[in-house]
């Protein structure tokens, strides 16, 4: 197989899209189905704000953080068969980054540039050789605006704030419907709002609205994008 003109032997699939749209459920389905290679680039700005929440770092300092970042290791651990995991320094956090103050820590570090360059050099080097599903926010603008795929994946905010209720209801401490929906609200405004990446579409992104749609429905719109990007 001839590379494309970027290098690359398989393609990047960027899926770019607001908090709850479903990215990661369809990225994990798109990477079984296709063998390619998860990489949830949220996980890392979760793991990051994790770090600066035990070390008590100021959300708000952008020097403080871009120090912290350089003395930290952040791995996606990723197969497609198995659920990814999340390592900091070489600790698993794959199931304490999802809670709710990881959350919004996560989306006030990534407002700063210097975070966000950090970020996207090693989502670069971990998505080169191609063969990934790689979910966020700047993907298809930033990290990867030439990738083969870019689908930019919306749902109605009371949809998404829905999906995430859904998601954590029955746990311990679970939040109310209404509080799950401020806080997708409240990141939403805040990624789509910052200076540096915000939350937009790239140019030649598709864009799946999924508000009226069934998972299903999702998948084989989806599986059909991808299937023409894959050679042979
Ligand atoms: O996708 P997830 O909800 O896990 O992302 C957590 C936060 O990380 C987002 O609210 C956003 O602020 C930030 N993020 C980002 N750019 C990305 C991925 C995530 O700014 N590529």
């Amino acid at each position: 197989m001839t590379p494309s003109a970027n290098g690359r032997l398989r393609p990047v699939i960027a899926i770019d899209g607001p908090a709850g749209a479903g990215k990661s459920t369809l990225a994990a389905h798109l990477a079984r189905r296709f063998g390619l290679l998860n990489l949830e680039t949220g996980a890392m700005y979760r793991a990051l704000a994790l770090k600066a929440l035990e070390t008590s770092t100021e959300l708000g300092d952008e020097a403080a953080l871009a120090r912290l970042a350089e003395s930290t290791q952040i791995a996606l651990e990723s197969s497609p068969n198995e659920s990814n995991r999340v390592l900091l320094d070489g600790k698993d956090v794959t199931t304490r980054i999802r809670e709710k103050d990881v959350s919004e820590a996560a989306s006030q570090v990534s407002v700063h540039p210097r975070v966000r360059a950090w970020m996207v050099e090693r989502q670069r080097a971990m998505g080169a050789q191609g063969g990934v599903v790689m979910e966020g926010r700047d993907i298809g603008t930033k990290v990867f605006p030439d990738a083969e795929l870019k689908i930019f994946l919306d749902a109605h905010d009371e949809i998404r704030g829905q999906r995430r209720y859904l998601q954590s209801a029955g746990s311990t401490n679970a939040p109310t419907a209404e509080a799950v929906l401020a806080a997708v609200r409240d990141r939403d405004t805040r990624d789509r709002n910052r200076a540096t990446s915000p939350l937009e579409p790239a140019a030649d992104a598709i864009h799946l609205d999924t508000t009226g749609l069934t998972l299903e429905q999702v998948y084989t719109l989806a599986e059909d994008l991808v299937q023409a990007k894959i050679p042979g």
